[in-house]
């Protein structure tokens, strides 16, 4: 379809904007956003950044780029402009950008006491002395005039550089309690007696400086963009919205070509759909347009194009950020633009991405298994091989992994019939986005359903538990497995490697009889070994629904893995409010039916204390087993298939090794793309890898 056939409602967002010296195609704005690629994965960050620029989007950013070994960020990868021979690495980016018409634009930050520079050993630097705010063993010092004279040499260095390697926009960065400039400006972390402290012209001083300089240096050719946190939800003595955040802006307004505003710190400034709406950013940032003539860009996961639309005509941005719809969907402007709607792979707010970078590997995607697959992997979000035979394809089950098999290899042009027991599809989705806050997870199932509906070679059987005779007697070629998993109720998992408990004992639970509708008496003690959102959620929900919760769990948090999604003080938080009773450092030793409930026994994780608790039920959050029985079945009567014609047979996802739902959908994609695909030999890597030069620098 092309552009003439767009609907005309959202012509607004691919009108031109100009900023300062460079103009935008549209008013598509990726943010910067970190990946877990940055320095060290080059040709693999070019790659998705360029999926991208292919997609539509009108500007490009990068993740912060480090200036100087006095302020870096190892172990997370970022970019570098230290020296010149970082430049060539940035220099794929930005012509992976040029290629589709895109504008790079290059946030590169000095962090000072955000960071303890593990890999330089560099003494980190502040406002004012004040402990790095990892726990590492180390302060930062306060900068004295030369201190900051450098920050300014190496930030004009770093804005030549980016102009030299072909980036339209420079910016000063200012946000998420990670830009040195916000540590001037937020009187929390700025405690100076000098002409950098004090009054809030003061305070804004370094900020005015680095915009001055990097318009001196580059302003001539690129646009120059402040990131600026309005809001650092720290309360009246941090930077706040209605005082010196819009104070600041309103010294500053003309300064630059472009304010991109949002909230600090990272964990609030993303926040998950379970504490977040689309737009949730609105009213921190509403009101900055007033203050300046410059145009503004924001973020609020925006995913629906009349929200876009909505928040351009009412006045509150002229650009619309966005970091993770873009990673869920790099494709989503070009989609709005060709009326492509019910194609877009709306981002669920999960944080799955941000997982990468916190763990300093690449970035990844539950919507988009693509995601920082682009170069290693050679796969595209819109674009997959044809089919490479006739073969018919059986799909046993519609969850996460057997949804997207059937929608990738039904874009293949495979015939494929997909089957479930159940009388929805969505699998395990169905119940994940049941839980508090959750109900955007769906949208992994309805994206999908929603292109198998287009698909005349894909059927859908609900209602159909097939078993071994009947997946046999289909008589289709191919067979995946994606048949889910099952909670354990005995308490294996991390904690203990042996069960702990009789798996028929009274009053015990797992989450599936909970979505299965049991009523569990109060109260409940859940006990969590699994240390993602599932025990939480199952606290949240029952709490709410009027039990008394006990969550126990052998971690020193609650969900701790959620601490990668930059969700546990929000879901540690909000459960101590709601009144669940939390115990942390305790394992689960067993349980005794007394009454009408149970007398559990406790231990301190470190000192093996003990204590009893009374309770009504038991409510096991530990390991799932994959529900392989249909496979095992089918792999006994191996002796069958080929006059049935079956050539393979392939576990998927869950029913495969239990996981995230990141991890089935990766497994769906990963097996569609695979299908009659040349056989690595086994000892090969099956992906290319960006290899380190011997050589040093
Ligand atoms: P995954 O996360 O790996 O996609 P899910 O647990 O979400 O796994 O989905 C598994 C799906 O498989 C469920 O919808 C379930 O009803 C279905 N299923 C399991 N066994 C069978 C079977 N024998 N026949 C048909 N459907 C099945
Ligand atoms: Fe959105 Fe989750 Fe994908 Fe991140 S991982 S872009 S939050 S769907």
């Amino acid at each position: 379809m092309s552009s003439s056939s767009r609907d005309p409602r959202f012509d607004i967002l691919f009108e031109p904007v100009q900023i300062g010296p460079v103009r935008t195609k549209n008013r598509f704005y990726q943010v910067p956003h970190c990946n877990g690629m940055g320095h060290g994965k080059p040709a693999t960050l070019a790659a998705m950044r360029g999926v991208k620029a292919e997609g539509g989007w009108g500007v490009i950013c990068t993740e912060e780029i480090e200036i100087s070994p006095f302020s870096e960020i190892a172990p997370h990868f970022e970019g570098r402009l230290w020296d010149e021979r970082d430049m060539p690495a940035l220099q794929l980016m930005t012509d992976a950008c040029h290629e589709h018409d895109a504008l790079a634009g290059a946030e590169i930050f000095f962090n000072g006491y955000a960071t303890p520079n593990r890999y330089s050993r560099e003494i980190p630097m502040a406002p004012s002395h004040l402990p790095v705010r990892a726990t590492d063993p180390i302060q930062a010092r306060t900068m004295d005039k030369t201190d900051i004279k450098n920050v300014r040499r190496w930030h004009r260095n770093a804005a030549l550089r980016a102009r030299d390697v072909g980036f339209d926009l420079v910016y000063v960065y200012a946000g998420h309690d990670l830009g040195m400039p916000l540590h001037f400006l937020s009187r929390l972390t700025n405690r100076r007696t000098d002409e950098y402290g004090g009054s809030l012209e003061n305070r804004v001083r370094l900020l005015r400086e680095l915009i001055e300089d990097t318009k001196d240096a580059v302003g001539d050719r690129c646009g120059v963009v402040v990131r600026l946190a309005v809001d650092q939800l720290l309360g009246p003595m941090g930077v706040t919205s209605e005082n010196e955040g819009s104070d600041a802006i309103a010294m500053l307004a003309e300064l630059p070509d472009l304010w991109d505003v949002n909230i600090a710190d990272w964990s609030n400034d993303s926040q998950t759909a379970r504490f977040s709406q689309e737009g949730y950013q609105e009213r921190y940032i509403a009101h900055v347009k007033k203050l300046t003539t410059k145009p503004v860009v924001g973020v609020g996961r925006y995913t629906s194009p009349d929200a876009m639309v909505s928040v351009i005509k009412r006045g509150v941005m002229d650009l619309i950020g966005a970091a993770r719809p873009s990673i869920a969907d790099p494709f989503l402007p070009n989609k709005i633009e060709q009326g492509r709607f019910d194609e877009i792979r709306e981002c669920i707010g999960c944080n799955i991405c941000v997982t990468g970078d916190n763990l300093s590997v690449p970035i990844r995607c539950t919507q988009n298994p693509t995601m920082g697959e682009e170069w290693r992997r050679g796969w595209h979000p819109e674009r997959i091989a044809k089919a490479a035979s006739q073969d018919t394809v059986l799909v046993v089950g519609a969850g996460p992994a057997g949804l997207e098999v059937a929608r990738a290899l039904g874009q293949r042009g495979y015939e494929v019939a997909l089957a479930d027991a159940n009388t929805k599809p969505g699998g395990r989705l169905l119940n994940d986005a049941s839980l508090p806050g959750l109900s955007t997870w769906m949208r992994v199932a309805d994206y999908r359903l929603q292109q198998l509906q287009k698909m005349s070679n894909v059927n859908l059987y609900l209602d159909s538990e097939l078993s071994a005779d009947e997946v046999l007697a289909f008589g289709f070629n191919r067979v995946f497995l994606a048949t889910g998993s099952t909670w354990r109720r005995d308490g294996l998992g991390r904690q203990h490697q042996a069960p702990v408990l009789d798996a028929n004992l009274a009053n015990v639970f797992t989450p599936d009889d909970v979505f299965a509708g049991a009523a569990l008496p109060s109260p409940v003690l859940i006990y969590d070994d699994d240390h993602y959102y599932m025990a939480g959620a199952l606290a949240e929900r029952l709490r709410k629904q009027g039990l008394e919760v006990h969550l126990v769990t052998p971690s020193v948090k609650v969900s701790e893995f959620t601490e990668m999604t930059m969700e546990q003080f929000r879901i540690h938080s909000g459960l101590l409010k709601m009144g669940v009773q939390i115990q942390t450092n305790t394992a689960l030793i067993g349980a005794a039916v007394i009454g009408g409930g149970l007398l559990v026994e406790l231990a301190h994780t470190y000192s093996d204390a003990r204590s009893h608790l009374e309770c009504g039920s038991l409510l096991m959050v530990t390991m799932r087993d994959p529900k392989d029985a249909l496979f095992n079945a089918l792999q006994s009567q191996q002796g069958q298939w080929q006059a049935k014609g079956v050539k393979s047979i392939q576990l998927l996802g869950d029913a495969y090794a239990p996981g995230s739902v990141a991890a089935a959908v990766y497994a769906g994609h990963r097996a569609a793309r695979e299908l009659d695909a040349p056989e690595l030999p086994l000892d090969s890597v099956p992906f290319r890898r960006e290899m380190i030069a011997l050589e040093g620098d």
